[in-house]
């Protein structure tokens, strides 16, 4: 269905606190796309670790090719403490980021207005992770062997130079289009053999971009500037591991995981790409209707981006601002009493 008049989206909201705030954010995406005059027809699945309880997989066997259909995919949360994690992410979030070539994972981070960084009193910060999505540390490369010395759990990581190249030229072309910095996070003081080859492919990639200020930080440092001086970060790139710790270390500083969302992009735009907030499915919160919209309302405006609506996640980016700077309208994860409820309203009230 993609054209001038709308889009065609698969909605997966999942489990937990995923099924609370998927239908919240649709509210607001609805609200704004009728004021821009275009129509968002929604694909509801509801795949997840309770359809997998009842059918031994977390979506159908055509599952990929249903999603390739459709424009983009909107994405809750998947997770249960009945179901272990390997299974939601191996079987369902995954599959769908290789299938479909989402190989930028990009999680923008910002302290929004009214907004106090959980860690320090800290400036505005405005600050865009590029993680690599489909290669790296998570791979499935490896095993447990007996040895005579005992077990042994051996885990690859595989780095590939295209994977490596094509993400990095997204995350220059990021700082340059930012008209900022770039720093990239590695570990070659520690790991031997993929550092040094991410850090050779960075400085080669880097070469075409002689007007972007660039840097190398360990890991480690890195973490530490984000905690003591996150003002000082524009475009962070990282491997799939080091980019999805740092995601999360990010959205603390920001305030809450409840404010940080994340797009899984396919650049090119052959494959629909997927939008889904850095939290989890928040057990311990969900079904009593407190859990924040913000993160997976910023997904949306993310997502209305990608498809060319400019104009309307502007809109939404805008009213989010507007919620966040009034405290009677903060979550209990930002320390105030608003339910979910309150704050999709006030959303929708405060779209221009
Ligand atoms: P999962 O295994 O699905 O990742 P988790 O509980 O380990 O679940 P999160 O779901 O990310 O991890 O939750 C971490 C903490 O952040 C929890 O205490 C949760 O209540 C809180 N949290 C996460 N998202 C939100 C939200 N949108 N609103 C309020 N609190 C949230």
């Amino acid at each position: 269905m993609s054209g001038v008049d709308g889009h065609l989206v698969a909605a997966i909201p999942g489990d937990g606190i995923g099924k609370e705030v998927l239908p919240a954010a649709q509210r607001v995406l609805d609200a704004v796309a009728v004021r821009h005059d275009f129509a968002l027809s929604w694909c509801e699945l509801p795949w997840s670790c309770s359809w997998y309880t009842e059918h031994g997989a977390m979506m159908p066997p055509d599952g990929i090719d249903r999603l390739r259909e459709t424009d983009a995919i909107f994405l809750g949360a998947v997770g249960s403490p009945s179901v272990p994690d390997h299974i939601s992410l191996w079987g369902l979030l995954i599959p769908i980021r290789r299938a479909f070539d989402q190989y930028v994972n990009i999680r923008p981070v910002r302290l929004l207005p009214g907004l106090a960084s959980r860690l320090r009193e800290c400036e505005a910060f405005d600050v865009a992770i590029v993680r690599e999505n489909t290669e790296g540390e998570y791979s499935d490369v490896g095993g447990r062997f007996a040895t005579p010395a005992g077990e042994v759990a051996v885990q690859e990581s595989i780095f590939t130079r295209r994977g490596c190249e094509r993400l990095l030229r997204y995350a220059f072309d990021l700082a340059r289009q930012r008209g900022g910095a770039l720093v990239s996070a590695t570990k070659s003081n520690g790991i031997m053999h993929t550092m040094p080859f991410w850090d050779e492919v960075t400085a080669e990639v880097a070469a075409s971009y002689p007007d972007v200020k660039w840097q190398r930080m360990h890991v480690d440092a890195l973490t530490a500037r984000f905690i003591t001086h996150p003002e000082d970060l524009d475009v962070v790139v990282g491997s799939n591991l080091f980019g999805d710790i740092l995601g999360n270390i990010a959205a603390a500083v920001s305030g809450s995981l409840g404010v940080a969302p994340s797009a899984n992009l396919d650049p090119t735009g052959r494959n629909p790409s997927m939008f889904e907030p850095v939290h989890g499915s928040a057990p311990d919160i969900a079904g009593r209707g407190v859990a924040n919209p913000i993160a997976q309302v910023w997904c949306g405006a993310l997502m209305l981006d990608h498809l060319g609506r400019e104009k309307a996640a502007a809109d939404v980016l805008t009213a989010i601002e507007t919620v966040t700077a009034d405290p009677a309208l903060r979550t209990r994860d930002l320390g105030g009493r608003a339910t979910t409820k309150d704050v999709t309203s006030a959303l929708v009230d405060a779209l221009p």
